[in-house]
């Protein structure tokens, strides 16, 4: 069963992204925000990254007018009904996205697959909230979503070989290589990530040295082609201490546990690029 169209809930970051890349490949794509300025928002945020395109002649003006014909925006989920795969990419709250499967799995037809793109929360937790936990998966993409090859598809037991196999053929298709990951916290990339991630913001609170030089050594002295503490602010820093809450929660190991300094710093509003500063200030694109 091949899928024809596609829902994604949210288009902040991630879900910009996703919507972009499956409209690419001329597949019509629905999102759904929570008003219209986030519609307007997110469709603004796409223009944006394809106007980009081609004017470094990445992409051509038509294939941008084609990919942005593919895509609709909506504050309802019913518009979405008639979709074969919804890929929900909203904040990292539990119960936000419940609520979200829970919504969906009442107007979806009974076929169509339900996935989120969490970076930690359990994707059998999700599914609880719908009737469908056969038909529910874990589509993780990376950040920036064009850009970045991986999708890491993360399969609870609970998800049926078909439902598995119709997902990884779709996201192959979008030309992303895939991994599989069990449903378990974190899953693969972030399980290794989030640790060093962790240990890169102790270092700036300590003292240790300053976050240019922290980029710099993992940079230079490792071949990471970004440091992590500029991956945080691309990540998103409220995005990261939401999956470090999640990670200590579930296994109550220090290395998980968020350091003051970031808690402080969402608490401040400082949650990255997305806002124009975090640990480092940004003007439209890249560091001011
Ligand atoms: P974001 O804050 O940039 O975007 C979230 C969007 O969801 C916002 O535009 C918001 O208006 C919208 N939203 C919130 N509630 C909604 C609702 N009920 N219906 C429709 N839209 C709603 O966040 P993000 O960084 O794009 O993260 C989204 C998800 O992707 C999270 O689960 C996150 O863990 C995961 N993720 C993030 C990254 C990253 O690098 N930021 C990487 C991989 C996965």
């Amino acid at each position: 069963m091949s899928i024809n169209k596609v829902g994604v809930v949210g288009c902040g970051l991630m879900g910009s992204g996703i919507v972009q890349v499956i409209a690419q490949k001329g597949v019509p794509v629905v999102f759904r925000e929570v008003d219209d300025e986030c519609v307007e928002k997110g469709l603004n945020r796409i223009r944006k990254f394809l106007s980009a395109g081609v004017e470094r002649g990445k992409i051509t003006r038509e294939s941008m007018e084609k990919t942005l014909g593919n895509i609709s925006g909506t504050t309802t989920f019913v518009d979405m009904a008639d979709c074969d795969l919804v890929i929900e990419a909203i904040v990292e709250r539990l119960d936000i996205k419940k609520e979200i499967f829970s919504a969906l799995d009442k107007i979806l037809a009974p076929e169509a697959i339900l996935s989120s793109n969490t970076s930690s929360i359990s994707i059998t937790a999700i599914a609880a909230a719908t009737q469908r936990p056969d038909r529910c998966i874990g589509l993780h993409f990376m950040n920036p979503v064009p850009i970045m090859k991986l999708v890491e598809i993360v399969r609870p037991e609970i998800t049926s070989e078909e439902t598995y196999n119709r997902s990884r053929a779709f996201i192959e298709t979008l030309g992303k290589v895939t991994v599989t990951a069990k449903d378990t916290p974190g899953f693969l990339v972030n399980l290794l990530l989030v640790p060093y991630l962790c240990e890169a913001v102790r270092a700036v609170d300590h003292g240790l040295a300053t976050p240019e030089d922290i980029d710099t050594s993992m940079k230079l002295g490792c071949g990471m082609p970004m440091g992590p503490i500029t991956l945080l602010d691309f990540v998103g820093l409220d995005t990261t201490l939401y999956i470090m809450d999640v990670l200590f929660n579930e296994f109550h190991d220090p290395k998980y546990a968020a350091p003051p300094l970031l808690r402080r710093m969402v608490a401040a509003g400082h949650t990255g690029k997305k806002v124009g500063r975090g640990f480092y200030t940004y003007e439209k694109q890249g560091k001011a």
